[in-house]
């Protein structure tokens, strides 16, 4: 993993940018929320916005393609860490799978659909950058993923 410091915003701008060209988008409005103050964190930004764009495509995915999507970064109640948040309008995680979602090859989408790896392969690249990746909420009106990343702050 190539380590660099960036603005956490830059995980947010970057991955959409990226998927910008895929009409994805067709019918999802996209919300960015992101914060006035510059929050830095120490990651490799490459698979942090694989993550992210992960997350956006299964928020699309449980939206059915129609809905909200909302990107927020912010800092945790310590100030010590920085949160990046994926909140879409879609069908919800039952909570019988909500124990299941981070395993290899879990899966609810058909045949050819989906792999079931892309929220383990989340939960890797967030450990590998002692971060944490999560549920913080989850019911019929939709779903937010939340990454957490330690917050650097850099003194002269
Ligand atoms: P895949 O997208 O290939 O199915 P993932 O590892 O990305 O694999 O996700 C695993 C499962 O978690 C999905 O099949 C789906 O059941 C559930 N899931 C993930 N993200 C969401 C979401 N935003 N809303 C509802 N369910 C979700
Ligand atoms: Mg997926």
């Amino acid at each position: 993993a190539t380590k660099e410091v960036f603005p956490f915003n830059a995980a947010v701008t970057d991955s959409l940018r990226l998927i910008h060209d895929q009409r994805l988008f067709m019918n999802v409005e996209v919300i960015r929320d992101l914060t006035d103050e510059e929050v830095l964190v120490r990651a490799d930004k490459n698979q942090i916005c694989q993550v992210v764009i992960n997350l956006i495509m299964n928020a699309v995915d449980a939206m059915e393609e129609k809905g909200t999507l909302t990107l927020a970064t912010c800092l945790d109640e310590t100030g010590e860490r920085a949160l990046l948040e994926v909140t879409d309008t879609g069908c919800g995680i039952p909570t019988e799978n909500l124990s299941k979602i981070f395993d290899p090859f879990f899966t609810t989408k058909g045949l050819g659909k989906g792999t079931g790896l892309g929220l383990s392969m989340a939960y890797g690249v967030m450990e590998e950058n002692q971060g944490r990746i999560f549920v913080s909420r989850t019911g019929p009106e939709g779903t937010t993923f939340v990454l957490e990343l330690p917050r650097i702050t850099v003194s002269s």
